[in-house]
């Protein structure tokens, strides 16, 4: 039951629980989309942390509307639930135009990617979402919309098939992606600013988390905020989802009020780490461990132990783990440090054995 849960706030996943074994809770989950409508912040003020890129766009997007021209168009890239869908809603309010959202692997055919530009207003923003998965072909097409706000479109079938020209728009593209190492060069090229986006300090989700608790008209300490944050993974999806569910407990174990007590009592009964990694963090960390004596071990060689994508590892797990001071980067490959041996309550002898 916990598990599933679990599953339900994983990093890595928007994806939902895959059984369904926690009908206690289908309420809340049922309830989840919408409140993450209303918690999720409407202009640059309500959204805290990533400083520099949000001050960055700021003076882009003013710029842009005193000029009366669509924005530039912008690359965010950075692990999931960190609020790259967010920002890009953002700029489209701040602008005060429309905002169109669709995903690469959506994106069959050029086809689909023509009906949704030339429903384009001007300045609009269209957002694609896991924009390296597109497909060459789409890809391609989108080259010249976003740098002369042209589409080359097929009429006709056979000997009269004939391309003609048609003028979008000018619009903005916001392009997120987990994965910016997967972007081709021409196509990361045609984004006139790129911002990363870095996971976030405990500092910053205890006010995401006390301003969700706000809105959602819960009260909360400020421990027990704290303590949601620093076990979120440095991200704000999760934290907001363990807010949700340490509310459920609050609401049917505790006194309504979440609290310290209530908070861990929750956290544990949902088996989130007291760091926030999640299973595949220890996964790589127990794996350098146990398979190649705490490292060095190459990338590939530890993709392939984990059973998980190499880039995916570089570039959603690993940051994380360095950044929490569990893995190092050396020149031979990732080493773990002693803090990974705490954290997962190993202890080597001084001729590397372990208990
Ligand atoms: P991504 O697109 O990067 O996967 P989202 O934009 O969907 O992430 O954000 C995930 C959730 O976290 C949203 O529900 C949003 O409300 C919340 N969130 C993300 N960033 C922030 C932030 N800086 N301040 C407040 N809430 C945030």
């Amino acid at each position: 039951m916990f598990f599933n849960l679990w599953v339900n706030t994983n990093v890595t996943g928007k994806t939902k629980a895959m059984s369904k074994v926690f009908d206690p809770h289908e309420e809340s989950e049922r309830h989840d989309a919408e409140l993450d409508n209303e918690i999720r912040p409407a202009g640059f003020e309500q959204f805290r942390g990533q400083d520099k890129v949000v001050e960055n766009l700021k003076v882009f997007v003013e710029a842009a509307s005193m000029r009366g021209e669509s924005l530039d168009h912008v690359l965010l890239h950075g692990p999931p639930g960190l609020g790259k869908t967010t920002l890009a809603k953002i700029v489209s309010n701040e602008l005060g135009v429309g905002f169109k959202v669709t995903s690469g692997p959506v994106l069959d055919k050029p086809g689909d990617l023509a009906g949704l530009l030339t429903g384009l207003e001007p300045r609009d923003v269209l957002f694609i979402d896991e924009i390296h998965r597109l497909s060459p072909i789409v890809e391609e097409f989108l080259y010249s919309a976003m740098e002369d706000y042209v589409i080359d479109i097929m009429i006709d079938k056979g000997p009269s098939a004939r391309s003609i020209q048609l003028k979008l728009n000018p619009f903005t593209l916001v392009g997120a992606t987990t994965r910016s190492g997967l972007l081709t060069a021409p196509l990361r090229a045609r984004f006139g600013i790129a911002c990363h986006l870095q996971y976030y300090d405990a500092e910053v989700l205890v006010g995401i988390v006390t301003r969700s608790a706000h809105i959602l008209g819960i009260a909360i300490t400020s421990a027990a905020a704290g303590e949601i944050a620093t076990r979120s993974r440095g991200t704000p999806r999760i934290a907001n989802a363990l807010l949700r569910r340490v509310r459920d407990f609050a609401q049917v174990k505790g006194r309504g009020e979440i609290d310290l007590d209530i908070t861990r009592f929750s956290l544990e009964a949902l088996n989130v780490d007291r760091h926030g990694l999640d299973k595949m963090d220890n996964a790589i960390l127990t794996t350098i461990i146990q398979k190649f004596k705490g490292g060095p071990v190459g990338i590939s060689t530890l993709s392939t132990a984990v059973g998980e994508n190499a880039e995916t590892i570089e570039e959603v797990y690993e940051p994380f783990l360095i950044k929490e001071g569990f893995i190092m980067r050396t020149p031979r490959g990732r080493e773990v440090t002693e803090l990974a041996y705490k954290h997962l309550g190993f202890v080597k002898s001084t001729d590397g054995r372990l208990f």
